[in-house]
């Protein structure tokens, strides 16, 4: 908390800081095994055609499964894996389980779309990322990854332009998170080519307040066009916003109007009755 305060500042040392540094290092110590224990699962997120409504992916979601605090969202605990090193290892577990998922869900009858998961700068930056991968025999099309913005922004190093190459030929998917919120990247974008970008909450539920806005937006999905990137719109909250992101050409829609994200028994009885009811 005192690195928050700046360097030129004398912070004293107070019992309330140091209580505070304390309870971040057990959790990190916790966090550092809860992958080990199965404590971290994914919670899954229907992304949907926005003309049909067909569901055409899953975004999977960390959940902490914490012994005492109960189900912790990634806001609570993605901030102190990556000040202690431990992001990497979360996502790991995150693909794999997800991967375990679709398995157990492909076994039961069941056709699982495309599970897009998201991947810290660390991992990418990892040079065993790839080896790791491999290892996974991830069947093509089954997985995508979703990075920020800010990851490529800068000059990308070696190893992440090498990863990124490496993870295409492997028939996974590489999708931008959160377009828009992060510094406009048009010259990522080329240089990234990424199969799908997802446009951030913030623009996505701003298109039912001015004409500016959606146009805003309609002008976002005209550049990912050009450049052959399918577009996804997250965040989708309303009936509305879903309707009008339609209109402006969005490919697909994820958001609360959509559906909640969901555990592993709640997403199969989903992906059940959607293949039900567009089987008849
Ligand atoms: P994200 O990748 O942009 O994921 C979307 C977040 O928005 C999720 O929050 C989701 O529950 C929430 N959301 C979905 N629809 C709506 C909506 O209609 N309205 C609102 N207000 N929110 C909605 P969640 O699950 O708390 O995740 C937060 C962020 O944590 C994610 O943002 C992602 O950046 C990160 N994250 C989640 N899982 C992982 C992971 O396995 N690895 C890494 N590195 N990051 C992760
Ligand atoms: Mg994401
Ligand atoms: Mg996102
Ligand atoms: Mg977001």
């Amino acid at each position: 908390q005192a690195k928050k305060l700046g360097r030129n500042r004398v912070e004293f040392f107070t019992p309330q800081l140091q209580s505070d540094l304390h309870a971040e290092r057990r959790l990190a110590d916790e966090l550092r095994l809860a992958p080990m224990l199965r404590q971290i699962e994914p919670f899954y997120q229907i992304q949907v055609n926005a003309q049909t409504r067909h569901i055409v992916g899953l975004e999977a979601l960390a959940r902490w499964r914490h012994p005492v605090r109960g189900l912790l969202s990634p806001v609570a605990f993605l901030k102190v894996a990556d000040e202690y090193g431990v992001t990497a290892e979360i996502d790991a577990a995150v693909l794999k389980r997800a991967l375990a998922d679709r398995a157990a869900w492909v076994s039961r009858g069941l056709s699982p779309p495309r599970i897009a998961v998201n991947i810290s700068g660390r991992r990418l930056a990892d040079p065993d990322l790839i080896d790791g991968l491999r290892a996974l025999r991830i069947p093509r099309g089954a997985i995508a990854f979703e990075l920020v913005e800010t990851i490529f922004l800068d000059e990308p190093d070696e190893v992440v332009l090498a990863n990124i190459a490496a993870i295409k030929a492997m028939g996974i998917d590489i999708e931008i998170d959160d377009f828009g919120s992060g510094h406009a990247s048009l010259i990522g974008l080329v240089k990234l080519k990424p199969k799908r970008l997802k446009i951030d909450r913030q623009l996505v539920t701003a298109v039912t307040v001015s004409e500016e806005q959606r146009r805003l937006v309609g002008s976002i999905v005209e550049i990912a066009r050009a450049l052959n990137v399918e577009v996804v719109a997250e965040g989708v909250e309303t009936e509305d916003h879903a309707r009008v992101l339609a209109e402006v050409g969005c490919d697909e829609l994820q958001g609360y109007a959509i559906g909640y994200p969901s555990c592993e028994s709640e997403t199969a009885a989903l992906l059940k009755s959607a293949e039900a009811s567009t089987a008849s």
